[in-house]
């Protein structure tokens, strides 16, 4: 197969990962840097052009598109799929899984366990805002945050109440949400593939700080999960509609509840974890799907 990786820079070990699965496993694969990629909007024959050249004869793509880079890096792959090119991950569902708010109303939809989220736009019901979340302490996150960044503990009212002033203020989006204190600064990260959990990690959180991001200084470690946790994570990427997800469920006193899913999970942080060739895995899911036409949507919607 000729592959096509998005990515931005081919040194991260996620992207190197992958080519490398991909060589051994026989293929062909170029990195393309999206923001290079400019196509021209036809119909009947779109096209994409990249450093002088038309990108043709591709038999799938693998979309890594950083959060900073969705809006442009979704169009690109939304022009491969107009193309008949398989996008392992749908521009459509990488769109959904960026908006923590549409993701969740899609997660609430399908009856997937959730931590109890607010979300409003008048400064005039923020009391009820926080009541509906149980009030203080609380979480308020922005909408398109990443990394912990923007994701806030408040653990008095009138915290919360600064800090819902302060990004209205900016106006940015934001949502509240019920602050699951047990899980004691760890959550379970699921990498799925194709409709199967095929490696899990707990992240554990810094002394002091209840973000379990490894950016924010969190330690992972491999755990086993329980059935209900795999099948929350089964069916949390299934709607969001990702072959390859990141789902980070918390261990709540009410269940396994999901936080978020993310459309391009790392790959160091699982595989140093583990020890397991999720690369492998990511290239074998395509030797499995990517045919001509076999994007699902097309570049609709
Ligand atoms: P980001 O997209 O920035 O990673 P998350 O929603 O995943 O945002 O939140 C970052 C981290 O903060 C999570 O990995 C988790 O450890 C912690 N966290 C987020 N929401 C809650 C919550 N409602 N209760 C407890 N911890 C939370
Ligand atoms: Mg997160």
């Amino acid at each position: 197969m000729k592959i096509g990786i998005l990515s931005r820079n081919r040194q991260l070990y996620s992207t190197k990962r992958l080519v490398e699965a991909a060589e051994t496993r026989g293929h062909e694969v170029q990195v393309i840097d999206a923001l290079r990629c400019y196509m021209n909007i036809v119909p009947h024959k779109p096209e994409i052009h990249y450093r002088g050249k038309r990108l043709e004869g591709f038999d799938a793509i693998i979309p890594r598109i950083g959060s900073s880079i969705t809006f442009y890096g979704t169009a690109v792959v939304r022009q491969f799929e107009m193309m008949g090119v398989y996008c392992q991950n749908e521009s459509v569902a990488i769109s959904r899984s960026r908006d923590k708010l549409r993701s969740l109303q899609l997660l609430a939809r399908k009856g997937i366990g959730l931590p109890v989220t607010g979300f409003a736009h008048s400064p005039d019901d923020t009391q009820d805002l926080m009541n509906l979340v149980g009030g203080a302490p609380m979480v308020i996150k922005l909408i398109e945050g990443t990394q912990g960044k923007g994701v806030v503990l408040a653990e008095t009212k009138q915290a919360a109440e600064s800090v819902i002033d302060a990004f209205r203020g900016l106006d940015a989006h934001f949502l509240t949400q019920e602050f699951i204190g047990e899980a004691r600064g760890t959550d379970v990260r699921c990498f799925v593939i194709g409709g199967k959990v095929v490696a899990t990690m707990q992240r554990q959180a810094k002394e002091g700080e209840f973000r379990s991001n490894v950016h924010r200084g969190g330690q992972a470690r491999p755990v086993r999960i329980t059935p209900e946790e795999r099948s929350t994570a089964v069916r949390a990427a299934a709607s969001m509609g990702l072959n390859v997800a990141g789902v980070d469920i918390i261990r709540s006193n009410h269940g396994p509840v999901v936080l978020e899913v993310n459309s391009s999970p790392g790959l160091e942080g699982i595989e140093r974890t583990t020890g397991r060739d999720i690369a492998g895995q990511v290239i074998a899911h395509l030797e499995a799907h990517a045919k001509p036409g076999r994007t699902r949507t097309r570049g609709r919607g």
